[in-house]
């Protein structure tokens, strides 16, 4: 027996961990009611920066960056989850590689002097002043997503070919990506991507390292990625016997799955280290293959957690059946609820309160009656303006996805790391909206 479990009041006066499916790695609250990220407290991190405010443990990321790169696999990390310098440079020390789809993203990892030869230019339309800004960087790989494309590029260039291959990861309409019938790729079953092959293959200049599939997101069952493997390596088997090339590189996508409340399904990643190698390796086996070299392309299962955000209560409005708690952000800093219908949990911080715990809304400031960022979050019946809330797993897709909506300035990116805060991303300001406003 412990000496907590001997006196209940030393008990009470003991950290106490967060769960660590949703929380940063060591989130701990208090018997203060503060919650700490790394020992930094976060209503000091919100006095200091202001609400609302995105927090990124950095401990974290780089947990979630080992756990991938003890795969047998090159990592590429999906840029668009959360990108700015720090993180081009923390991924480049981890010896990541990068997905980016904009030159924005390509612009902000050359800033932080990420290898060139390490990133994969993605996008299904990619204007050719995007291309040229590529070539000249000397990204490493394009992946090519349409046949257009192919007489877009000039100059030698490494490309894979995105195929559509047909496979339901099971996940939201507007995040499914590998079915038939939607905007990415070249379908496998309706003969454009060996089209694709083909062109590509005439151009003596481009050289196909690889083929590339992205199920969609959010996708928790290693399934559908083994059956990718079976309907790529197949695909790859073809274009040996057609063309006679072999193939280096298979790049599966991400999608992996996070928790974004206690209990939501994760994605399997030890299930799919176990797998996946042993899948592709038989399948090659079979078809007389060389094993390829495996690319994975995580973007949320690498960040997602590292984030809380932070929101101050603006008012309490207690409606005729229902209580609205009202936030200083929403849908400018987190347009997932409305876009997706993402679910999140909520956390009062900074306070301790014995009310009883009851279902509201934490609805954000925006004009727009669907600005909810939870419907049903449990929070203390005496929840006041002025009490802080922290919002955890938000890391990924929130602060990329910001917009300026009402003109509300985008919130700071404030990241731990060894204990104290580091300021990435400073709060948009006024005057910044302004700036670009040149008539
Ligand atoms: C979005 C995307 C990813 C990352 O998706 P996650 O759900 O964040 O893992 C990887 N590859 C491509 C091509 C993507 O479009």
């Amino acid at each position: 027996m412990t000496l907590a479990e001997l006196l209940p009041t030393f008990r009470h006066s003991l950290p106490k961990r967060l769960d660590g499916s949703i929380w940063p790695d060591g989130a701990a609250a208090l018997p203060s009611g503060d919650v700490t990220i790394g020992g930094v407290s976060l209503t000091e991190l919100a006095d200091q920066f202001g609400t609302p405010g995105y927090v990124l443990d950095v401990r974290t990321i780089r947990d979630r960056c080992r756990a991938y790169r003890a795969l047998d696999a090159e990592i590429a990390f999906a840029g668009k989850a959360f990108l700015c310098r720090r993180m081009a440079a923390l991924l480049a020390e981890e010896g990541m590689s990068l997905d980016v789809c904009s030159t924005g993203e390509l612009a902000t990892a050359l800033a932080a002097d990420f290898p060139a030869e390490r990133i994969l230019l993605h996008g299904n339309a990619k204007p050719d002043r995007e291309l040229r800004t590529a070539a000249n960087a000397g990204v490493g790989r394009v992946v090519i997503d349409s046949l257009a494309e192919i007489d877009q590029l000039v100059g030698a260039q490494d490309v894979l070919i995105r195929v559509t291959p047909g496979i339901d990861g099971h996940t939201h309409r507007a995040v499914a990506t590998g079915v038939e019938d939607q905007k990415f790729g070249l379908s496998l079953a309706g003969g454009q991507a060996a089209a694709a092959v083909a062109r590509v293959l005439q151009r003596p200049e481009l050289r196909l390292v690889g083929l590339h599939c992205h199920l969609g997101s959010q996708i928790a069952e290693v399934l559908g990625y083994e059956e990718a493997v079976r309907r790529l390596v197949a695909f790859t088997a073809e274009i040996a016997v057609r063309h006679g090339v072999t193939l280096p590189q298979l790049n599966l996508g991400g999608g992996h799955a996070v928790a974004y409340r206690s209990g939501d399904a994760e994605f399997d990643l030890p299930g799919f280290a176990a797998r996946i190698p042993r899948v592709l390796h038989y399948e090659c086996r079979k078809h007389g293959l060389v094993v390829p070299q495996l690319t994975l392309e995580p973007g949320r299962a690498i960040v997602a957690r590292a984030g809380v955000t932070l929101y101050r209560v603006v008012t309490v409005k207690h409606g005729s059946t229902r209580t609205f708690v009202a936030v200083d952000g929403g849908f400018s800093d987190n347009p997932r609820p409305s876009l997706y219908g993402s679910r999140y949990t909520t956390r009062l911080i900074g306070r301790v309160s014995d009310a009883r715990e009851r279902t509201m809304s934490v609805v954000g400031r925006h004009c727009e009656a669907g600005d909810v960022l939870i419907p049903d979050a449990l929070l203390p019946s005496d929840i006041r303006a002025g009490d802080l809330l922290a919002v955890p797993c938000t890391g990924a897709y929130h602060h990329s996805m910001a917009s300026t909506y009402n003109l509300v300035c985008r919130p700071p990116v404030v990241a731990i790391e060894n204990g104290a805060p580091d300021l990435w991303i400073r709060r948009e300001t006024e005057a910044d909206l302004l700036r670009r406003d040149v008539a």
